[in-house]
């Protein structure tokens, strides 16, 4: 049955974030499954012929799942300037490393940057004048942090079918369109370099603890570049995807929909977009952002939702929907009330991603139409005071709203959205524990929650918002061997330096595909 003995595993601490038994001494793997757990003599009594696998003063949970990321789009990433490195201080900088990069680019070949923050440095932000000056040889894009808006300079801009002018600012759909659909402008890697983005990144994510991610935005060309990694036998990440909406009838109309595939890779649902976001401050809000009279940013009107909602309803399948403003999800709440026609729908809720600001209306509308919700983990350690400036300390008290959510008893995932804020999910703990930013700036103290519900937003609630808590999420007799040893117990550390806590090992189906260097 499988190429492995049945081994029996023990540590320090094993937490399983069973219910029924949340601490348990050893646990027994056959193949790719826990098949038991409990005391260690009771465990090697039942398996004789097991091979012992000790972990020492460690402590075992199970493998971390970030709901929502972009790991496909970031595969492509791998050639481009990362905007978010230190050493880009302020615009200036930035514009010299892209300067220094398009000398060692053939002319006419893209030159780009991702992880763009245009307040660092005090602004102001980079125009296509300041990309043009840079190189008008080279089409150049960058693409700022929330990536739902980018800078082109005139000969991107050119290729984009835009006429060179303005700042050179695209957003929201017309910004996937360039660079994130099946028919991109931008220019891609070869599937080659792309196949080898997907390992990189899969191994920077094993390191900081991650078994099994959400990609939030894939379009039918990039599942299949997942599907060639996974032939390949080069997927060691359990991928659940979200399919780009714009794609929704060529799968529905063959049959494909949520549930599609395996425990490797997964059609998780469909991905629709209501407003802007976050840290683009685009999101859709019912009061302006702080000092002005901007609304936000709509993307989808509600009556294009409606259809889209009502099709993907009536199929059986998961509508997944990036709603971050208090307008936003109440639109969006309009038209899941108003358009279910009476059908059952699929057997695992609806998702509002995101979910970033919310009202106490919503969040009881919300838990009334049996919906999930996947907000940002750390978004208040990552991104810190500037988002005081936005959205003001009163607002900040609703949003990223996990002490309601959890209260409330709605299905809660765990999320980065990375490359939109850092992917490491002990980060994102402590970010939910303290609501500090990394100057010890506290914003939304009233959504602060306990170690170990954030910790079982990051395993069991990631598996619930996916329809998957059945076998993944928990370390439990038929679950998935997905977990991973940490060096410190983060129930009983200080909230604080739950960040600075090592990964030791990272185990998927059983096996380790990622282990610390020895110190
Ligand atoms: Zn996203």
């Amino acid at each position: 049955m499988s190429e492995h003995p049945t081994r029996i595993v023990t540590a320090a601490t094993i937490r399983t974030m069973s219910e029924s038994a949340p601490r348990v001494q050893a646990m027994a793997l056959l193949g790719d499954r826990i098949v038991a757990t409990g005391p260690l003599a009771e465990l090697r009594e039942r398996f004789p012929q097991a091979e012992p696998v000790d972990y020492g003063p460690a402590t075992v949970v199970p493998g971390f799942n970030d709901a929502h990321q972009h790991l496909i789009d970031l595969s492509a990433t791998l050639d481009q300037l990362d905007a978010g490195e230190e050493r880009f201080t302020d615009a200036r900088a930035l514009l010299d490393g892209l300067a220094e990069r398009c000398a060692d680019t053939p002319p006419g070949r893209w030159v780009r940057a991702y992880r763009y923050d245009d307040t660092r440095g005090g602004g102001p932000g980079i125009t296509r004048a300041d990309l043009d000056r840079v190189s008008t040889r080279h089409p150049i894009l960058v693409t700022q942090v929330s990536d739902h808006w980018g800078v082109l300079n005139s000969p991107a801009l050119h290729l984009a079918g835009h006429p060179a002018e303005g700042d050179g600012i695209v957003a929201e759909l017309e910004l996937f369109r360039l660079a994130w659909s099946d028919e991109p402008v931008v220019e891609l890697p070869s599937t080659a370099e792309r196949v080898r983005g997907v390992e990189v990144l899969s191994r920077k994510y094993h390191a900081a603890g991650i078994t099994s991610i959400g990609d939030a935005l894939v379009s039918p060309e990039q599942l299949g570049l997942y599907a060639q990694v996974r032939r390949q036998g080069r997927l060691s990440l359990r991928v659940t995807a979200l399919i780009d909406a714009t794609y929704t009838d060529g799968f529905l109309d063959n049959g494909i929909g949520t549930g599609f595939g395996d425990e490797w890779l997964r059609v998780g649902g469909f991905k629709a977009f209501v407003d802007g976001a976050v840290a683009g401050r685009g999101c859709l809000l019912e009061e302006p952002f702080e000092g002005t009279e901007d609304h936000g940013i709509q993307v989808t009107p509600p009556e294009e939702l409606a259809a889209l909602f009502a099709r993907v309803h009536r199929a059986g399948s998961v509508l997944a929907v990036h709603a971050n403003g208090d307008r936003a999800i109440r639109q969006l709440l309009d038209v899941i009330e108003t358009n279910r026609d009476g059908a059952p729908g699929p057997a695992q809720p609806h998702r509002i991603e995101h979910c970033s600001v919310l009202t106490e209306q919503a969040l009881e509308r919300i838990s009334r139409a049996g919906l999930a919700a996947v907000p940002f983990g750390c978004f208040v350690a990552a991104h810190g005071p500037k988002l005081l400036d936005w959205y003001g300390a009163e607002r900040l008290q609703r949003m990223f709203a996990h002490r309601w959510l959890l209260d409330e008893g709605i299905p809660v995932g765990g999320a980065s959205d990375y490359s939109v804020s850092p992917y490491e999910p002990l980060l994102a703990l402590q970010s939910m524990v303290t609501r500090e930013s990394a100057d010890g700036t506290v914003l939304g103290p009233a959504q602060r929650i306990s170690a170990a519900e954030a910790l079982w937003v990051y395993t069991v609630g990631s598996a619930m918002v996916a329809g998957e808590q059945r076998y993944k999420g928990r370390l439990a007799p038929g679950y998935l061997a997905d977990y991973v040893v940490l060096g410190a117990d983060p129930l009983t550390a200080d909230p604080r330096e739950l960040s600075t806590i090592p990964v030791r090992h990272t185990v998927i189906g059983g096996e380790t595909v990622w282990s610390a260097p020895h110190e």
